[in-house]
């Protein structure tokens, strides 16, 4: 694959970990439970000879962040982890500051793996907890109780972590605004320094999806009710919501994730792993045989799930469904510079209905969603963008 080199200093780092203990029930990410863990060795193999390929490309770049995710990370023994953290050292110029994540499930880490983990320069933890209530982690069929969660936040604090997300979850069977209420409480208790919300959706083939009609879920107003209330209480609590499903302490928002919504470059590695750079879009066929064998002699196109050069107008379809996910909106000054358009010529006065409506709000010249504008913001958008029949935005 031919990459433009540009010169620029930030890049964002992603590796993807394509294993977990056992499927949740609700996941439709590329990942699995592996027969024979030999392959834990041969895939960081792959994953290193991979990055060290991009080693002349990523030459004129030092990336300030790194974010290990999957998957579950802390799934592979630590020695190979910390043999893949070496490998993105010796590939990439990391940055003596940037943002090192590692997503992680409660009962899958112990003390002294978080700190050879924090010893091996990773800097923010990110906590898979999703509920506080133990019949709701059974129907999501994950493997860890609020027990092992508050272990892992003791172990990770005791480790030195001083930035840890908690991921939550709503709309699960049988949540109730008093399970949600209780899970909220239960999750500020452990002092995060960012909290990520999810609302639970069906994705076809997953066993939630095919069991759908044996459980009872949260309806659409209660799972309203759920996202206003988190977003009112953590406020209460100092965190600031910063996007439309992420809140974090002051200075704590993820840097990392932030390059994916301002679309700024990163680099992914690994099956199903995505990047964005040189205004090229990328992403790797899920298959970790399929990635073992194109990474040790095959050529990555053979890897390569999409390519494709983002022309101007895909450009600005995707600034705008990005940039809007951002509780700073967008502010159609920048716009201009970047694009050289008017944006309130090209969507202003699609957007003024929803203005009108109380789901967008229009502050010192800039647009953004208000919280029941990000409810409904998948709609809004579809709304307010114009697509031809290939599913391309148009203007
Ligand atoms: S731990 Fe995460 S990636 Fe793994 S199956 Fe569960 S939700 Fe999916």
């Amino acid at each position: 694959m031919q990459l433009n080199r540009r010169q620029s200093k930030r890049l964002g780092i992603y590796i993807h970990i394509p294993f977990c203990r056992q499927k949740c029930a609700y996941c439709d990410f590329y990942s699995y439970p592996p027969h024979d863990e030999r392959i834990y060795e041969s895939y960081v193999d792959a994953v290193i000879s991979h990055m060290k390929s991009y080693k002349s490309v990523g030459a004129d770049y030092s990336p300030d962040t790194v974010y290990i995710g999957g998957g579950t990370p802390t799934c592979l023994p630590s020695d190979e982890v910390l043999r893949l953290i070496r490998g993105i050292r010796s590939s990439f110029r990391i940055q003596k500051d940037a943002e090192f994540s590692m997503e992680c499930n409660p009962a899958t880490v112990d003390y002294d793996t978080l700190r050879r983990y924090r010893r091996a320069g990773v800097n923010r933890l990110s906590i898979g907890m999703q509920s506080s209530n133990e019949g709701e982690l059974r129907a999501l069929g994950r493997i860890h109780t609020l027990r092992e969660v508050r272990d892992t936040v003791r172990a990770a604090r005791e480790a030195k972590f001083t930035n840890i997300n908690l991921d939550l979850m709503y709309g699960i069977p049988y949540q109730t605004m008093q399970s949600w209420d209780e899970t909220l409480h239960r999750a500020v208790a452990l002092k995060p320094e960012h909290i990520s919300l999810y609302n639970l959706k069906l994705e076809e083939g997953t066993p939630l999806y095919k069991n759908a009609s044996n459980y009872v879920f949260p309806d659409d107003e209660t799972e309203f009710a759920m996202y206003t209330r988190a977003i009112s209480y953590l406020a209460s609590c100092g965190y600031r919501q910063y996007e439309i499903s992420n809140f974090a302490r002051p200075g704590y928002e993820c840097r990392h994730n932030l390059k994916y919504w301002k679309c700024e470059e990163y680099l992914g590695f690994g099956p199903s792993a995505h990047s964005y750079f040189a205004d090229v879009r990328f992403s790797f066929k899920k298959s970790v045989s399929n990635y073992i064998k194109s990474v040790r002699g095959v050529t990555n196109d053979e890897m390569t799930d999409d390519y494709e050069q983002i022309p101007l107008r895909e450009r600005v379809g995707e600034y705008i469904m990005l940039r809007m996910r951002l509780c700073e909106g967008i502010d159609p000054r920048e716009f201009f510079r970047t694009f050289g358009k008017d944006f309130e010529s090209l969507f202003g006065s699609k957007l003024m209905r929803y203005v009108k409506g109380g789901f967008v709000d229009v502050s010192n010249g800039t647009y953004r969603f208000t919280p029941s504008g990000m409810f409904v913001s998948n709609y809004i958008l579809s709304d307010v963008l114009d697509f031809d029949a290939d599913g391309n935005f148009v203007i």
